[in-house]
This record gives C-alpha cells, structure tokens and sequence, in this order.
C-alpha cells in the first residue's frame, strides 16, 4: 500500500517537493493545492498532478486561465494520509486545524514555530524519533545544513562549543520583491534565532549564531568555527567524515569551485537543477588543534526537499532506519551515494 501524499502551497519549496514525492516507490501524489492561477499552476498540470484550490482562492479564476481544477483543498485533505504544508511561514500553523480535524497527519516546514508540531525533524540526526508520528516539522534550510554537519561532527569528534556566522541569501530567484540589491543588513537578534532552532534537535549543542544577510540568490555561506572534544591529529579524518556521509558533497580544489556560482552550475550540468546537499570545499576546512574551521554552502530552494520524503517514510514506518530511508530517497533524486 502506498502512502498517499498532498502537497498544501505549491511554491519554492511545495513544487520540489511534490516532484519528489512522485519519483517515490512508496508514495501517491494525491494531488498539490494553490491559492491562484499563475505559471507553477500550469506546470503543475503539466506534470499530471490534480490540482485543488486553496487558502480562499477561486475555482472560476483557475478555469477562466484555462486550468482545470480537481476540486478543494478540504476535498484534497480527506482523499490523503498526509499532508505536506508549503504554505507560507506562519500559514502552516492556521492549516494545522483542519488537518487535525480531518484526521490527517501533517508535515510542517522550517517558517513554523516547533510547537506546530510533535518532533522537529532532520533525517541523519533523528529520524527514529519520527517514527510513527502525526505531526513533523521538517527544519528550515539553514537548520537542516548545520543539523546534518552536527550529526557528523558530534557523532565522531564531538562538540565543546560552535559559533556560526550566516551569510544568509536575501532572497529566492522569484521573489522580485524581496532585497537588498545593493547592501548588507546585519541581523539584530544577537545571537541569532538559528542557534535555538538547532538546540530543537540537538538539545545539549552548545551553539551559538549570528546571521548576515547579502545581495545574491545562490545559496547561504556558513562560516564555522567549532572547538572539538575528541580532536583528530589532522583535518583527513573530519573531512573523510563528512565524505562518507549521505547528503554531503565535497569539492577538491582542482575543481575550480570558487563560490556559489559554480555550484550551482555544477548541479544544473549534473542534470538536478538543486543542490540538496551540504557543500563544503576540501581546502575550505581547517583543523588548529582542537578547533575546526569549515565554510559549507546551503541550496535554500532543495535542501530541505529529502528531508520531507524521510519524514513522511518515518511517520509511516516504510523504512526501519535513516540510512534505509536515505538511500531509497537519495537514488530516487538522482544523489549519488557517499563519495568514500
Ligand atoms: P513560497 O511563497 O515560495 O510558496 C508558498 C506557496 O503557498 C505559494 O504558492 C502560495 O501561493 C501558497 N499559499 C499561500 N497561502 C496559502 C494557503 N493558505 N494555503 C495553501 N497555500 C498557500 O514559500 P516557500 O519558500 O516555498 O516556503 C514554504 C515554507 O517552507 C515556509 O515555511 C518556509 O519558511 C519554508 N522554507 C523555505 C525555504 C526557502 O528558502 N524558500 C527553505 C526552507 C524552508
């Protein structure tokens, strides 16, 4: 039996999300809810997915662009066993009623506050807590990128303390309102709200961020700097760790990836128009005794996209274990297996 998944906000990331949803062995796209007719309406029907009209949008708007429409975003609920919320931040917690009441299990995403939910989630670090769950909060990019780099560093040289300085995106490539274009906004809440979203997961993580915000679309840029309990004689080990885990994808230096435009070049060239991996850059990490220097990047449209499937396989119990849910997910994507 296949689980049979809805996708609520059919944007940035409900659009990613909704195709991988349907390259799952395990899964059924029921269908993808929008609030209007717009271009990702169209492509959603070219892509053969039903589409259902949410958040008080109009039918007769979406039949008068000539979209055919399959019916309500309640209509859309009931025919579901879960539903993954894409909606905008904040949005996610007014829909969560009518998922409850519907008796329908929810995903939520990182623009919602933990309480929306039973287990804030991230594949590698606590997918078992996941199990058999009603209600998941997938965490936003930039949680999911140091929640994956936190479960191997903790995991195999653990962690006495860790500052992270974001160099945080302005916005997404279709988000035309959103700035700067020419300047760079400092985040005021010091130390940034990042550090306690981390601690959802990892309680006992002394970490602590700040964030800056900057004029591109490509990726976030994490600056980290990490004193280590059990530090290794040389960097080789920490890199290796990272290289031998699912989701982490390493650049060498004869690859001429000098920032995030390459990577994001990469990822378009390899066929995947995302990069849901971390990316970290083999001379861009550092070990000075105990303490480690690393930058990693984060593809804020995508990462956060196999973190959902997991979520939904461990809420239903279609894989014993991360790695298994990871691996099915991972080749369904078209990411490779840890490179090690
Ligand atoms: P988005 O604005 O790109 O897409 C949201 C979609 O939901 C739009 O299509 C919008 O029309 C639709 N919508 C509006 N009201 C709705 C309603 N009442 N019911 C259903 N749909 C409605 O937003 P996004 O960037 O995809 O963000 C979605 C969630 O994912 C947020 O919680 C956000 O914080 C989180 N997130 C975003 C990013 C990112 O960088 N874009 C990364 C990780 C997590």
């Amino acid at each position: 039996m296949k689980v049979r998944v809805a996708v609520n906000g059919y944007g940035t990331i409900g659009k990613r999300v909704a195709d991988a949803v349907a390259r799952q062995p395990d899964m059924t796209l029921v269908g993808v809810a929008k609030t209007r007719p717009s271009f990702d309406a169209q492509r959603a029907i070219a892509h053969g997915y039903p589409l259902y009209v949410a958040g008080g949008g109009s039918r007769d708007a979406f039949e008068a662009a000539g979209l055919p429409v399959a019916g309500t975003v309640e209509e859309m609920v009931r025919a579901s066993d879960v539903v993954v919320d894409a909606a905008p931040d904040k949005v996610g917690k007014e829909n969560a009623g009518r998922y409850q009441a519907a008796g329908v299990r929810a995903i939520f995403q990182g623009g919602e506050k933990a309480e929306v939910a039973e287990v804030s989630f991230n594949a590698l670090a606590n997918y078992a807590q996941a199990l058999g769950k009603q209600r998941v909060r997938v965490v936003s990019c930039n949680t999911t990128g140091i929640a994956r780099a936190a479960s191997v560093l903790t995991k195999g040289f653990g962690v006495d303390r860790w500052d992270v300085t974001l160099i945080r995106r302005a916005a997404d490539p279709s988000e035309t309102q959103r700035g700067p274009i020419n300047g760079i906004l400092p985040t005021f809440t010091l130390p940034s709200h990042h550090g306690p979203d981390v601690r959802t997961i990892f309680p006992d993580l002394a970490i602590t961020t700040t964030a800056v915000v900057v004029p591109t679309t490509l990726m976030h840029v994490h600056v980290n700097h990490a004193r280590l309990t059990r530090p290794p004689s040389d960097a080789a080990p920490v890199l290796d760790a990272f290289r031998g885990t699912r989701r982490f994808h390493i650049f060498s230096p004869w690859e001429k990836v000098d920032g995030t435009p390459q990577v994001m070049e990469f990822a378009r060239d390899r066929g995947i128009p995302d990069m849901m991996e971390n990316v970290l850059w083999a001379n861009g990490l550092r070990l000075d005794g105990p303490d480690l220097y690393f930058f990693q990047a984060i593809h804020q449209e995508s990462i956060v996209v196999p973190e959902n499937i997991d979520a939904i396989r461990a809420m239903f119990n279609l894989a014993p274990d991360a790695a298994t849910s990871m691996a099915i997910t991972d080749k369904t994507l078209g990411l490779g297996p840890p490179s090690r």
